[in-house]
């Protein structure tokens, strides 16, 4: 079945006990016992709420796994899955990441004894050379945040399965929508669902699919042991907002090429990072590996100094962290999502003082270039 048809009916899609074509929102925390040792399969929500399920179902078959998690946050969800390492285990990071992922892994996992390594891992050399003997597995973003660089995916499965670490792919740039990693040898795929798959900049979710079972115990140990799950209510404005994914994305994949294309041309406009322009570097891997470049664009701007006064006259385009929604948002990576990762780190990548980030919503394409266009004045 197409995809496009799937976001729309996700797992079970209606509720079987009374036609609702609009999945319940179980507002339950805990269900009745028909008996001693009986269940009708859910007991209490932590564990298990049919909302939920069928959420966890849903990315499952959207992300062609077989086990679905979901959480608080997209940050629950990464956290779980670190809780799967012990001390003394290695990871390597891609270096050009969400700088909530960077805080969490530093700030709070190296205390327990985990070793990271960040590394440009769209550099396959790169990262061959960052092994070590205690690698328990890579974790990286493709397309990157900000720079929108592309990793290998295949080719970096195939290095972890050598290596018997587990290769984690944080999918919330392209979706399911536009990329599959488990298709291409990833072992877990992670989610912001806050972003696309939400897609209205209301509700905060975190996302985890799965195809191995012995990996499904493990975080479904962990979720229910830590649980920091999502609620029944924010599972099903998930729900709500994957049933529009494929014309969301295609509308905002549209918007960015036109964007895209206006700020290439714009004498203001220094350089342009966007997956889908022909001469980006990661052009025709991601033609390869993805069905589509998503709707992130960066770009810096010629003077340090037209950065606040964009940003102040921006109208339809809001200035606000996160992305993905139906509504452009701008961000400015250096002091808003990239604040935690240090210096020299952002400057090695590129995340200076003069880059901006964007999110390209649905609006009209006209709309959104007017804006850009009268806030850089
Ligand atoms: C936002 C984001 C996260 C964190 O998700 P929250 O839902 O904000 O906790 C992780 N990874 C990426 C790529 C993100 O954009």
């Amino acid at each position: 079945m197409d995809i496009r048809t799937k976001v729309v009916h996700g797992c079970k899609g209606y509720d079987s006990n009374t036609g609702a074509v609009s999945f319940p929102i179980y507002q339950s925390a805990t269900f009745r016992h028909p008996g001693l040792k009986q269940t009708t399969g859910y007991d209490y929500s932590r564990l298990q709420n049919p909302t939920r399920e069928e959420l966890e179902n849903t990315i499952a078959i959207l992300e062609n796994g077989e086990w679905g998690f979901a959480f608080s946050s997209g940050m629950a969800a990464v956290s779980t899955i670190l809780s799967l390492f012990a001390p003394g285990d290695h990871i390597i990071v891609s270096d050009d990441l969400y700088g909530g992922t960077y805080r969490l892994f530093e700030e709070v996992y190296r205390k327990y004894g985990m070793e990271f390594s960040y590394v440009d891992t769209s550099d396959i050399e790169a990262v061959k050379a960052s092994i070590r003997s205690n690698t328990a597995a890579m974790f990286i973003e493709t397309p990157s945040n900000p720079m929108m660089k592309v990793s290998d995916i295949a080719a970096l499965s195939e290095l972890a399965k050598a290596l018997r670490a587990l290769l984690i792919v944080d999918n919330t740039f392209l979706t399911p929508y536009f990329q599959r990693p488990l298709d291409l040898g990833a072992d877990i795929v992670v989610h912001s669902g806050t972003k696309y798959l939400g897609g209205h900049n209301d509700t905060l979710a975190g996302l985890i699919a799965v195809k191995d079972a012995g990996l499904s115990d493990s975080l479904k140990l962990v979720q229910k042991s830590e649980g920091a799950v999502l609620a029944p209510f924010d599972c099903w404005l998930m729900l709500r907002g994957i049933k529009t994914l494929s014309v969301r994305l295609e509308k905002q994949q549209e918007n960015a090429f036109k964007v895209a294309r206006w700020l290439c041309g714009h004498r203001l406009v220094d350089r342009v990072y966007y997956a889908g322009l022909p001469e980006h570097e990661g052009y025709e891997l991601s033609k390869r590996q993805a069905s589509g470049f998503g709707a992130m664009v960066s770009f810096t701007v010629r003077e340090a100094s037209l950065v606040e006064r964009v940003l102040g006259s921006v109208k339809t385009i809001i200035f606000a962290e996160s992305l993905g929604g139906v509504e452009s948002l701008i961000t400015y990576p250096i002091v808003q999502t990239h604040s935690a990762i240090p210096d020299n780190m952002r400057e090695r990548l590129g995340v200076n003082d003069r880059l901006l980030r964007l999110s390209v919503g649905i609006e009209a394409a006209e709309d959104i270039i007017n804006d850009l266009e009268q806030a850089l004045g």
